[in-house]
């Protein structure tokens, strides 16, 4: 790798790659045009475990504990709190959930993210939420305030790279040359999101843009600090507000939220609480997600120097920056990508579309 690399565009995969690389030593000019819907609008929540399947999240042990290290950071450096620490209280959607709960709470593999069932839990709350089969409290769970996360990195980064707020635009780049607007780069890495698809060079590749909405509501006597979950979750973000999600709608590329999601929405929140609430927002976002759940990381298999570091799907607070750091090793010291990342797994569809 050499020193001079241009990063289009500025969303959380965009910033966690620059600081990665900066860190490095690396020259980092990074476009973007301020259209982060995704990043922003994200909850940012990062929870350990699956429900659905009560299994534990991909690479959890990996990557939870380099987020907390790198957010713990980014706080630091950026002299902001974004990094919320919370409980999530998952109401069982049935006896068999709880007994796959009760099975699994004291595996090695799941006693660092499961509390332990206690007659508590069963019982929880009884007046102020709908607790069916019982609870369980999940462990090593936290969220980031993406606003502030966002403007943190960002202002931490414009002391070492150059930030351009502007469109790029294809026309003005040459991919064989690595030149955008006559400007020669070592190595150019798109990080679009999803409006990768509109990328000429990237645009084989399978990410999948997977709408989702979110509700900002007030509850007044909705008193927690956990964040609750089943169907929806409910994140509480202090003075009594609540963030309400998410929606997923698949193969949707308008970012525009839409108002079946707060009935949607709004009858989730009904199997966890019958408080009343008054919506205060309604926001959405695009995600990029992919048919096989995992990211798209690596380099062009025709055009060498384009790069690609996408497809961080609904779980990119927790995962982007373990990701970002391997990423780089794979750049600077030549190390070999996970298999499940490597963008070499759609060569073939490479050869189809071309
Ligand atoms: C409703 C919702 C809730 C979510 N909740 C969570 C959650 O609780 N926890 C979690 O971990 N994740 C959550 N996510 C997912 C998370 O938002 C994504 O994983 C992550 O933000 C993806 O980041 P990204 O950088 O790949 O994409 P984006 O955030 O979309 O960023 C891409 C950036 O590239 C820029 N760009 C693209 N093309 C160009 C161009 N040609 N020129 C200039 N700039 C360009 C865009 O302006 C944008 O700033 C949620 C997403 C949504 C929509």
């Amino acid at each position: 790798m050499k020193n001079k690399v241009l990063i289009v565009g500025g969303g959380l995969s965009g910033v966690v790659l620059a600081y990665h690389l900066v860190q490095r030593g690396i020259n980092i000019t990074l476009i973007d045009d301020q259209n982060n819907q995704s990043s922003v609008v994200a909850a940012g929540m990062i929870n350990p475990l699956v429900f659905r399947r009560m299994t534990k999240s991909w690479r959890v042990d990996e990557f939870i504990p380099y987020c907390e290290e790198f957010y713990a950071s980014i706080e630091k450096q950026a002299q902001n709190q974004f990094f919320h620490p919370i409980i999530i209280r998952r109401f069982f959607s049935s006896i068999q959930e709880r007994k796959s709960w009760e099975l699994k709470q004291y595996l090695p593999d799941f006693i660092t993210y499961m509390h332990p069932l206690t007659t508590e839990d069963l019982s929880f709350n009884d007046n102020e939420t709908v607790n069916e089969f019982g609870s369980g409290r999940v462990k090593k769970s936290s969220w980031i305030d993406t606003t502030v996360f966002m403007e943190g990195i960002r202002s931490v980064l414009s002391k070492s790279a150059t930030i351009q707020n502007e469109i790029f635009n294809y026309e003005n780049y040459n991919p064989q040359f690595l030149s955008y607007k006559n400007e020669a780069y070592s190595e150019v890495i798109f990080c679009e999101g999803y409006r990768s698809l509109h990328n000429p060079i990237f645009s084989y590749l399978p990410i999948q843009p997977t709408k989702g909405e979110l509700l900002e509501v007030h509850f007044p006597d909705l008193d927690t600090t956990e964040s609750y979950n089943r169907k929806c979750f409910v994140l509480p973000i202090g003075q009594k507000q609540f963030k309400i999600g998410a929606t997923y709608k698949w193969h949707n590329t308008d970012p525009e939220p839409e108002t079946d999601a707060v009935e949607d929405l709004s009858n989730k929140i009904k199997y966890i609480t019958n408080k009343e609430y008054t919506i205060t927002k309604l926001i959405g976002g695009i995600r990029p997600t992919t048919l096989d759940r995992r990211p798209i990381v690596g380099e062009h298999p025709k055009l060498k120097g384009n790069y690609f570091f996408n497809g961080l799907g609904a779980k990119g607070y927790m995962i982007a920056p373990l990701l970002a750091k391997e990423f780089c090793e794979h750049l600077i010291d030549k190390i070999p990508l996970n298999n499940e990342i490597d963008i070499h797994r759609f060569d073939k569809l490479l050869s189809l579309t071309s």
